[in-house]
């Protein structure tokens, strides 16, 4: 029975990617996102109900548009996948709770911030602030953090931000810090501080993986906000442990 609700939260999370990436690609670009249809960027072909399964179409059609054989970019199909991926494994983690919620809220936000931050560079202020409210009107409901620990989570993330973006001159932008206040909210002061170090790490590591790769260019601006989505997961799902088990080994 498990299963069956894993597989049933996984199709959900899927569908839902599939709405990010459009939520992700045009709000940053002030358009509708709910009309019109997705189109082909290259030739304008409006998607069929065939074309718009997610994953799936990208498979069957070789990872090009149907129309014009123009090459479609991966990260829709990936954040798909991703959204799928987290959508069922989370009940996993963290148990069948009321936190569940609060859970599928901070997915979906790193998600749309993941796509715009990808294709654009930009994580977008209506976007923060959709969820920033959400995330505040969720404390009203049981399981979540207390409203002191959010706030000061939120102050504790932009602070230390703004510092470093005062520090680095210009090397964090501005949409990581307000993004960083914004999830400050859910994870409160402790979790923040490790999600700063996480993205900091996973930057680090993967940054001069893909330059050795040959993914990335030195020199060459690169999207922060991936490898926050990344740290906040990390730290979401996992910081107590890991919090619990460093002061551990310390002590
Ligand atoms: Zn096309």
């Amino acid at each position: 029975m498990e299963l069956l609700i894993i597989l049933y939260l996984a199709v959900v999370g899927l569908v839902f990617g599939s709405f990010f990436n459009v939520v992700g690609l045009r709000v940053p670009l002030k358009q509708s996102i709910v009309r019109p249809r997705s189109s082909c960027p290259n030739c304008k072909h409006m998607l069929t109900s065939k074309e718009l399964i997610p994953v799936v179409s990208y498979i069957i059609q070789g990872g090009k548009c149907r129309s014009c054989k123009a090459p479609i970019s991966p990260i829709y199909p990936i954040m798909e996948f991703v959204t799928g991926f987290l959508f069922a494994i989370t009940p996993l983690i963290i148990g069948w709770s009321n936190e569940l919620l609060i859970a599928y809220s901070l997915i979906s936000l790193l998600v749309i911030i993941t796509v715009s931050d990808l294709a654009y560079m930009i994580i977008p202020d209506k976007v923060l602030l959709f969820f920033a409210a959400l995330f505040l009107i969720l404390h009203i409901y049981p399981g979540g953090l207390h409203i002191i620990d959010s706030l000061l989570g939120a102050l504790v993330g932009f602070g230390i931000l703004l510092l470093i973006a005062l520090i680095s001159n210009g090397g964090m932008g501005g949409g990581d810090i307000k993004l960083f206040a914004v999830l400050g909210l859910i994870l409160g002061v402790k979790l923040i501080i490790l999600t700063l170090f996480f993205s900091a790490l996973y930057g680090a590591l993967l940054g001069s993986l893909f330059i050795v790769i040959g993914v990335a260019k030195k020199k060459q601006p690169i999207p922060f906000g991936p490898y926050i989505a990344l740290a906040t997961l990390t730290a979401y799902f996992f910081g107590e442990r890991i919090v619990n088990w460093y002061f551990g080994v310390l002590l």
